[in-house]
């Protein structure tokens, strides 16, 4: 059997995709994804379903990928990705924020009225009407409202005006940086993944196959055109396209184990060399981040069909005015009885990141993030740590008496490493295959995202995005399935 488009990954952007594409009757395609694969939306796990726990991407869980990080030198942690149909969007937050205006006009041959068109195609705003927002996309979109809102939610809104920060009443709506509530992929308490959006209802269209336990060691090259791909199992499926959709860690490690990338990295992993394209792997980008613990008693009634993640505030930290800070909100407690936090991210980070690859397909890929390598960020952390508190203290919420400072009366010193003690990620990766037109010797794919110097092979993940977007990338990566969907289809949307 040859397939017109074999899509390697079941994640957000790749649901999206085979969803989109499967649309014309004609063309058939393969989505192959690594972990399982459900028929409907009720067979997903609770944990799965249910947007009030975070229990699924624990690294340890049957639905993760254990990636190991090292976020600076030897401070090492473990991020559990989306290993099942639907990906990360299967596991994660299900907080659905697109990117500034900034981040979308950044990138070469992209700009934020050219993909408009395809977040608002991919979307039903249940709260929000107007050009901006679409309502008869297959994701449903809503912000906490009455019984849903937190107590300590509201709080937080009215301690972030307290301190100067403007209402941002609608964080899908281009306006100024400030704060408001987050807007999540939620149905009446399930985290509408990818899968459920884009691809169970549509199991029925002959094009269509779905197979899940289907994990891809390589993409089969002859000369420059790739034809298809080979499993871990040694199963060749043939295919007129093929695109990469593995997600920002598993997109470069496929094509590190397909001959495509740095050439010395790869000769010194004992991989061949058939294309290279020294961006790889490198010069990826995500979001640092720490946690501020409060006590609160509130946040233990948070309504089970809400989000954990109710608001946020994006700050202009001085010099830009799209906010490259976050402060977001936890109302409920990652534990019973536990503390309410706020998450402090940096959200434009100058820090860069690299991956190195193994021969073998079962080794997974060794990612140093380097984060807070630069001044400016370790800077821009301090500021955003510091306002935090700020606006704990505004709203009468007191730090934990042990554990947390208060980054107020720290000096620089203190605080930097108190930040480098307690330092995360936002697991949001990005950039790791990055696209840019053919005078970027570090780009991997071209602004149609379909890889440099090669035919029959594209990246349609959120490792293609030049830099992490200033807010979470997970509305991004359907947006990208969207799009992409046209560009293979040879059209693409009239800017709105
Ligand atoms: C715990 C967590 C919480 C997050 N919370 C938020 C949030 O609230 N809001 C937000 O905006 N962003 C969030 N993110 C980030 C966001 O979810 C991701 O950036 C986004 O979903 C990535 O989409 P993707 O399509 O690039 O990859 P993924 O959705 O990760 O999809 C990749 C898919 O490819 C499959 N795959 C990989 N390798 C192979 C292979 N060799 N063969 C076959 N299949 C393969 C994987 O199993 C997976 O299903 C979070 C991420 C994590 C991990």
């Amino acid at each position: 059997m040859s397939w017109d488009v074999v899509v390697v990954g079941g994640g957000s952007a790749g649901c999206a995709l085979a969803g989109r594409l499967s649309e014309d009757p004609g063309r058939r395609v393969l989505l192959l994804e690594a972990g399982s694969a459900v028929t409907e939306p009720g067979a997903f796990p609770t944990d799965v379903r249910d947007v009030a726990s975070l229990g699924a991407c624990d690294p340890d869980g049957p639905h993760t990928w254990d990636v190991g990080v090292e976020l600076t030198p030897g401070h090492r942690t473990r991020v559990g990705r989306g290993r099942l149909l639907g990906g990360s969007s299967a596991v994660n937050g299900a907080n659905h924020i697109r990117p500034t205006r900034a981040d979308l006009d950044s990138w070469p041959g992209w700009s934020f009225d050219e993909t408009l068109p395809y977040y608002v195609r991919g979307e039903r705003d249940l709260d929000m009407t107007g050009p901006l927002h679409g309502d008869a996309g297959p994701v449903p979109v809503v912000r906490p409202a009455g019984e849903l809102r937190a107590a300590v939610t509201e709080r937080f809104l009215e301690a972030a005006v307290r301190v100067g920060v403007p209402l941002e009443i609608d964080k899908n709506g281009d306006q100024p940086p400030g704060a408001g509530l987050m807007p999540a992929n939620v149905r009446r308490g399930v985290r509408v993944n990818a899968a459920i959006a884009y691809v169970l209802p549509h199991l029925d269209r002959p094009n269509l196959t779905v197979r899940g336990d289907v994990t891809v060691a390589r993409v089969l090259l002859d000369g420059d055109r790739a034809v298809g791909v080979e499993g871990i199992d040694g199963e060749r499926i043939e295919a007129g396209e093929v695109v990469l959709a593995a997600g920002s860690v598993c997109t470069p490690q496929l094509l590190a184990l397909s001959g495509i990338g740095p050439p010395d990295d790869l000769r010194a992993a004992g991989l061949p060399v058939h294309h290279e394209r020294p961006g790889v792997g490198r010069g990826y980008t995500d979001h640092p981040s720490v946690y501020l613990s409060f006590p609160d008693t509130s946040g233990d009634a948070v309504h089970p069909e809400a989000p954990g993640a109710q608001a946020a505030v994006h700050l202009d930290a001085g010099d830009d005015p799209a906010g490259d800070l976050e402060i977001l909100l936890f109302a409920r407690p990652f534990a019973p009885g536990g503390s309410c936090h706020l998450m402090c991210a940096l959200q434009a980070p100058e820090s860069r990141g690299v991956m190195t690859f193994a021969a073998d397909p079962r080794t997974p890929p060794r990612l140093e993030h380097r984060y807070l390598a630069s001044g400016h960020d370790r800077a821009r952390m301090r500021q955003v740590v510091r306002r935090a508190g700020e606006l704990l203290a505004a709203g009468g919420m007191a730090l934990e008496p042990t554990g947390t400072p208060d980054g107020r009366t720290l000096d620089d010193r203190a605080l930097d490493a108190w930040i480098a003690a307690h330092l995360g990620t936002s697991a949001h990766l990005c950039g790791s295959a990055r696209l840019g037109t053919a005078d970027d010797p570090d780009a991997v794919v071209d602004p149609e995202l379909r890889v440099h110097g090669l035919r029959g092979l594209r990246v349609v993940d959120t490792s293609v995005l030049p830099t992490v977007p200033r807010r979470g990338p997970a509305a991004t990566a359907l947006m990208l399935g969207e799009r992409a969907a046209d560009l293979i289809a040879g059209r693409v949307a009239a800017p709105l």
